[in-house]
C-alpha cells in the first residue's frame, strides 16, 4: 500500500516555471501522453491545472524504475519526484505555459493504474458524444470542457456576489412540490408513505417565491434546479437551472435594472467584457414586425418588410389571393445574395418550407437582369415598388412569404437565421442584449378551442387592459379571432434575449386574487380546478400578498453563449440525451419488484 503522504503534491501541474528550476518537488497527475526517445522517456502529466513534462532518465534512474516507467499508459495516476530542471535550448514548448521546464524525476509511483480508455483525453476528440456521456469523467478531463465547467463556476459565483450585493438573500425551496400548472409536463415522483399519492419535481420555484414575497423575504434568488419533461434539443434538458430572482414592491423598471447589473458583473468576472447599459428595449408587436419572432439576433439587419400592400392586385394570385384573405405578404432581403446558386435557393426553400411556406418566391437583381420565377407575374410597376420599398441594388436578393402574419413571421424568421449563420453575414456588435416586453396575455390555442397564458399563467395584464378581461366573457365574438378581447390584453411579461436567444423570462405577477382566478377562468380551469391545483398560492394572495415582479436567466444558456457551444450539454456536468437518457448512470431504469410494491405501482403494456 503506498503511503500517499510521502508523494503528496508540492505544486500542479500548471505551475512549475523557469524561476523553480533547482527545486525539488512532487506532482501527482494523469499521464497524458508518453514518448520514449532511445531510452529517456517522457511523459505530460496533467491536472486541472495544466500539463508538465517529466522525464526519465537511465542516468538518474535504476533499470527496474526505467523498466517500470516503461508500463505507464494514457491516465494512468502517478506521482512523480524530482527537480526542476530548464528544458534544453529549442526544446521549450511555447504553447505550454510550463514550456520552459521540465521534471527529472528520481522516484515515481502508480497511485492508480487505468484501463485502455475508449477515446484520448484531447481536445479535438473524434468519439461519438454517446460513447463521451457513457465515459463522461473521461471526457470531462478535456480541457476544453474543464474551462467550461470551470468558467459556469465563476459565472454563478458572479451572479450570487452581485446579487448579494444588492441585498437578495438565497433560499431554497422544495424538490419535491405538489403538480402545478407552470405549461411543461411534469416528473412525477410516488410517495411510498402516502400510497396513490405523488409528488412533482419543480418546473420552477414560481409559486415558492411568490410566497416567499408573501412572507416578507423582499428580495430573493436561488440557483434553482429546473426539472421538465419535454421533448428536448439542443437548448433544452430535463434539467436546467436557473437564476431564479423575485422582488416586491418592484417595478418592470426595477426588475430589469437587477437583471442588466448581473449580466454586467457576470460578463465583466467571467469575460472581462464591458457591457453597456440600460439594454435596448422592443415590445413583442416590434419584435414580430420588424424580425418575425420574439427573440431577434439583432446584431445584423435583414429586416422584414410589409409589401402586402404592392401586390394586392398581382397577376400573382398567390400573392393577391392572400392579402385578399387577410393575410400577409412579407419580405427579407439579403444583400449581396443575388450570387446564390440554384441549389442554394432550394435549400432556403427547403428551410422555408420546414417553417410552414409552401414554396420560396424570390426576385434577384443580377447584372443579367432579373432573376426570379415570380416576375413574370409582376407588373414593371409593381417590380420597382417593391424594389424601392426593399431598397433593392443590383447583386441583392429578396425572399418573400405568403400567409397569416404569425406564419409569414416563422418562415421569415428561419430564413434571416438561416441566411445569417451559413453565409457569415457581418454582426455589427459582439453582445446584442435585448429586452422584449408587453406580450399578449393569451394566446389561442385552436386545438383546444380556448385561450392558454401565452407565457405563465402568474403575469399580471396591463392595468388599462383588466376590462377586457371582464368583456372576454360575455362578447359575442368567436374565440380566436381577431376581434376578440382577450386577443388584445397585454401583460407585463417580458424576456430577455441575447444574440438571438431568450436567456430569460420574467413578469409582473398578480398579487390580486380576483385578478388572478379570472385569468384562470378565462383559460377555462374551473375555481375547483384552479383551487386544487395551486390553491395555496390563491390562498396566500388572501393575507396582504404585496406587489411583487421576477425574472429567472437561464444559466446553462447564458454560459453556452459565453463559451460558444453549440449545445447546452457541453456546458453541464452529467448532461442526459436528448431521448432524456443519462448514458453514464444508465438512467432512467426500471426498479425491482420490490420498491414497486411498496409503492403500491404496477407497471402495465398500454
Ligand atoms: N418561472 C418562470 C420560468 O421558469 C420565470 C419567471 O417568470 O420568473 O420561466
Amino acid at each position: 500500500m503506498t503511503d500517499f503522504t510521502k508523494f503528496k503534491r508540492t505544486h500542479n501541474c500548471g505551475q512549475l516555471r523557469a524561476e523553480n528550476e533547482g527545486e525539488k518537488v512532487i506532482l501527482n497527475g494523469w499521464v497524458n501522453s508518453w514518448r520514449d526517445h532511445g531510452g529517456l522517456i517522457f511523459i505530460d502529466l496533467r491536472d486541472r491545472y495544466g500539463i508538465t513534462q517529466v522525464v526519465f532518465n537511465p542516468e538518474v534512474l535504476s533499470e527496474d524504475l526505467m523498466k517500470q516507467a516503461s508500463k505507464l499508459r494514457y491516465e494512468f495516476v502517478m506521482a512523480a519526484s524530482g527537480t526542476v530542471s530548464k528544458r534544453p535550448e529549442g526544446q521549450q514548448n511555447k504553447e505550454l505555459p510550463t514550456g520552459d521546464i521540465e521534471v527529472i524525476v528520481d522516484k515515481f509511483e502508480v497511485l492508480s493504474p487505468s484501463k485502455t480508455p475508449p477515446f484520448l483525453v484531447e481536445d479535438d476528440v473524434d468519439a461519438s458524444e454517446d460513447l463521451r456521456l457513457r465515459y463522461r469523467y473521461l471526457d470531462l478531463r478535456r480541457p476544453i470542457l474543464r474551462d467550461k465547467l470551470l468558467l459556469r463556476h465563476k459565472a454563478a459565483m458572479a451572479a450570487r456576489e452581485y446579487l448579494d450585493s444588492q441585498g437578495f438573500v438565497e433560499i431554497e425551496t422544495p424538490m419535491l412540490i405538489r403538480s402545478t400548472p407552470e405549461g411543461a409536463r411534469d416528473y412525477v415522483v410516488p410517495s411510498r408513505n402516502n400510497r396513490g399519492k405523488f409528488f412533482a419535481l419543480p418546473q420552477s420555484p414560481q409559486l415558492f417565491k411568490q410566497i416567499l414575497m408573501v412572507a416578507g423575504f423582499d428580495k430573493y434568488f436561488q440557483l434553482a434546479r429546473c426539472l421538465r419533461d419535454e421533448d428536448l434539443r439542443s437548448d433544452r434538458q430535463p434539467e436546467h437551472t436557473q437564476i431564479d430572482m423575485e422582488m416586491s414592491f418592484a417595478s418592470q423598471e426595477d426588475v430589469w435594472s437587477v437583471a442588466e447589473g448581473v449580466m454586467v458583473h457576470m460578463f465583466k468576472r467571467v469575460l472581462d467584457e464591458q457591457i453597456e447599459t440600460p439594454f435596448l428595449r422592443m415590445s413583442y408587436n416590434e419584435a414580430m414586425e420588424r424580425f418575425g419572432c420574439d427573440k431577434p439576433d439583432i446584431r445584423y439587419g435583414m429586416e422584414i418588410s410589409d409589401v402586402s400592400g404592392i401586390v394586392a392586385g398581382s397577376e400573382f394570385k398567390v400573392f393577391a389571393q392572400t392579402v385578399k384573405n387577410g393575410g400577409k405578404v412579407r419580405a427579407i432581403k439579403y444583400e449581396g445574395g443575388a450570387s446564390l446558386s440554384r441549389k442554394e435557393i432550394s435549400e432556403l426553400e427547403t428551410v422555408a418550407k420546414k417553417a410552414g411556406a409552401k414554396g420560396l418566391a424570390y426576385i434577384a437583381l443580377t447584372d443579367d437582369g432579373i432573376r426570379s420565377p415570380i416576375a413574370k407575374f409582376l407588373s414593371e410597376g409593381e417590380i420597382s415598388s417593391l424594389s424601392e420599398l426593399l431598397k433593392l441594388k443590383n447583386g441583392d436578393i429578396a425572399f418573400f412569404a405568403a400567409d397569416n402574419f404569425l406564419n409569414t413571421c416563422a418562415v421569415l424568421d428561419s430564413l434571416r437565421r438561416t441566411i445569417a449563420n451559413k453565409y457569415n453575414v457581418v454582426m455589427d456588435r459582439k453582445w446584442a442584449f435585448l429586452w422584449i416586453h408587453t406580450f399578449p396575455l393569451f394566446e389561442f390555442n385552436a386545438d383546444q378551442n380556448r385561450y392558454d397564458a401565452m407565457h405563465n399563467i402568474v403575469t399580471a395584464p396591463y392595468e388599462e387592459d383588466i376590462h377586457l378581461l371582464d368583456e372576454g366573457f360575455s362578447t359575442g365574438i368567436k374565440p380566436g379571432s381577431p376581434g376578440h378581447p382577450w386577443e388584445n390584453i397585454r401583460a407585463y411579461q417580458y424576456d430577455l434575449v441575447l444574440n438571438g436567444t431568450e436567456i430569460a423570462s420574467g413578469g409582473i405577477r398578480n398579487h390580486r386574487r380576483e385578478i388572478q382566478e379570472k385569468i384562470l377562468e378565462a383559460m377555462g380551469i374551473s375555481r375547483e380546478r384552479a383551487d386544487k391545483m395551486f390553491g395555496f398560492l390563491l390562498e396566500a394572495l388572501e393575507y396582504g400578498a404585496p406587489p411583487h415582479a421576477g425574472i429567472a436567466p437561464g444559466l446553462d444558456r447564458i454560459i453556452a453563449i459565453m463559451t460558444g457551444s453549440d449545445s447546452i450539454r457541453d456546458v453541464i456536468a452529467f448532461p442526459k440525451t436528448t431521448a432524456a437518457q443519462s448514458l453514464m448512470d444508465q438512467s432512467p431504469s426500471e426498479i425491482d419488484a420490490g420498491q414497486l410494491k411498496e409503492l403500491g405501482l404496477k407497471i402495465v403494456d398500454e
